[in-house]
């Protein structure tokens, strides 16, 4: 974790985000105006949020909600409760969401939240009283129609209910499209909790048979054992891959014979780690980004693979599953290697995807079931890695810079439709 933390501090999140515009930007040659109209969030909100802990005293934590992009659809975005939420951290999540949903092509712009808080060392009641401070604080600027949050980082379904009720309380009635990821008995949607996973799972697969790797040959690495991690490691071990190694932030394990994925879970269920899981070496974070295999998937935060560690990977495959994990000269190191990468703004869209599947059944009153979503949302996953691909290799650039041009490109049709008012 603290590798993380360092990394985070030293590369700032922003910067990469507006970094990637520009390159993307200039291999489209946008016109400056147009630039100048997409590039930089629309609305940034900072909130105070007091929380009366359990012992009675009152702790001020620091919340935000950033609107980067309304301009193909309402906001669209998660809320991530952690120590090292910061205003960039978050306009760089919002800016990437703007790209992503334009990447698959769904009807929302770009937005994103978070409290700077540890959520692992507050009781429920803390948290409770604390997201439905924070709802309340950002209510004026969210809604179905305006801005949609969903769960990130340390935030769960319950977490989403919390938001749902105390918007609906404060309008009288239940809106339950106010946001994603709810639990299912008050309109979520089923596939939702796997659905980041499956369109790792998806893009990688699509990978793999572009780079005519058989699947069952393949060796999966997954840094970051939480919601997207552990399900994709399962879905991997699932379709007949070896999953050899998996992190948290409490250590790494290792077995080249590949990990028993269902014990992995239930063990980590168990003792809240993977740390410790028999049968498994344990193995330090800097190695386990360096094992040999076909496939590296970066699921826990920003910066884990940088100038400093780029070098060492050997992976042939490197999927983000989570939100900026490479860094932009790691990106170049990767590049020079040969190292197919699917960028995060593709490779992780399965959830925001089925986010949206989620809010048109809320909006319709008419839910579908588990198979629907998940064809769906396959359509649309191989549908974008094949828009993706086909920039990558018609325009002879990389796989980042190829969704970056597909999602900005987007983006600034519709802003040039709609012009600039007044
Ligand atoms: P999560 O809280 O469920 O899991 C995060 C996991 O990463 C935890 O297991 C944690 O222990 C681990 N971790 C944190 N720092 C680590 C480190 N330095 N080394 C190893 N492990 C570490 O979060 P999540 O929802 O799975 O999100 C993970 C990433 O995926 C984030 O970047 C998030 O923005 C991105 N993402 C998530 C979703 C979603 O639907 N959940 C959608 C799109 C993108």
């Amino acid at each position: 974790m603290s590798t993380t933390a360092t990394k985070t501090a030293e590369t700032n999140a922003y910067d990469v985000a507006l970094e990637n515009f520009d390159l993307a930007a200039n291999a489209l040659e946008l016109d400056d105006n147009l630039r100048a109209m997409i590039k930089y969030p629309e609305r940034e909100l900072a909130v105070s949020v007091p929380v009366r802990m359990d012992t009675g005293k009152v702790i001020r934590f620091q919340g935000y909600r950033v609107q980067h992009s309304t301009m193909r659809g309402p906001a669209k975005g998660g809320i991530r409760f952690h120590p090292n939420v910061t205003i960039d951290e978050v306009k760089a999540l919002a800016t990437w969401m703007t790209w992503k949903c334009a990447v698959v092509n769904i009807p929302y712009g770009g937005g994103k939240g978070g409290i700077t808080c540890n959520p692992k060392e507050m009781s429920m009641g803390e948290l409770e009283r604390m997201t439905r401070r924070y709802a309340s604080a950002i209510l004026p600027i969210i809604g179905p129609e305006k801005d949609i949050p969903a769960p990130d980082v340390y935030t769960t379904p319950q977490i989403m209910a919390w938001i749902m009720d105390t918007y609906s309380m404060m309008k009288g009635y239940p809106v339950t499209g106010v946001v994603t990821g709810k639990p299912i008995s008050i309109g979520g949607s089923l596939g939702r909790n796997e659905a980041t996973a499956r369109g790792c799972f998806y893009t990688t697969r699509a990978s793999l048979v572009h780079l005519n790797i058989p699947l069952p040959q393949a060796r999966v690495v997954v840094q970051g054992f939480g919601n997207a991690g552990s399900i994709a490691a399962t879905l991997f071990h699932e379709a007949g891959a070896k999953v050899i190694a998996v992190s948290d932030t409490r250590g790494c394990i290792f077995n080249a014979k590949g990990l028993d994925m269902p014990a992995v879970v239930a063990f980590k269920a168990k003792t809240g780690s993977v740390a410790g899981f028999p049968g498994a070496d344990r193995i330090t974070p800097e190695a386990l980004l360096a094992l040999d295999c076909e496939v590296l998937i970066p699921a826990a935060l920003e910066n884990a693979i940088t100038e400093e560690n780029a070098h060492a990977v050997r992976a042939k495959i490197v999927s983000e599953a989570a939100n900026g994990p490479v860094t932009p000269e790691a990106d170049r190191i990767l590049d020079s290697k040969g190292i197919f990468l699917i960028p995060d703004i593709l490779c992780n869209a399965g959830g925001v995807t089925v986010s949206y599947f989620e809010w048109v059944q809320d909006e319709n009153h008419l839910f579908w079931d588990e198979n629907d979503v998940n064809a769906k949302l396959e359509k649309i996953m191989v549908r974008s890695f094949n828009d993706v691909l086909k920039i990558h290799t018609d325009k002879k650039v990389n796989m980042r810079l190829a969704a970056n041009m597909l999602g900005v490109g987007r983006v600034a049709e519709a802003c040039r439709i709609r012009g600039l008012y007044p």
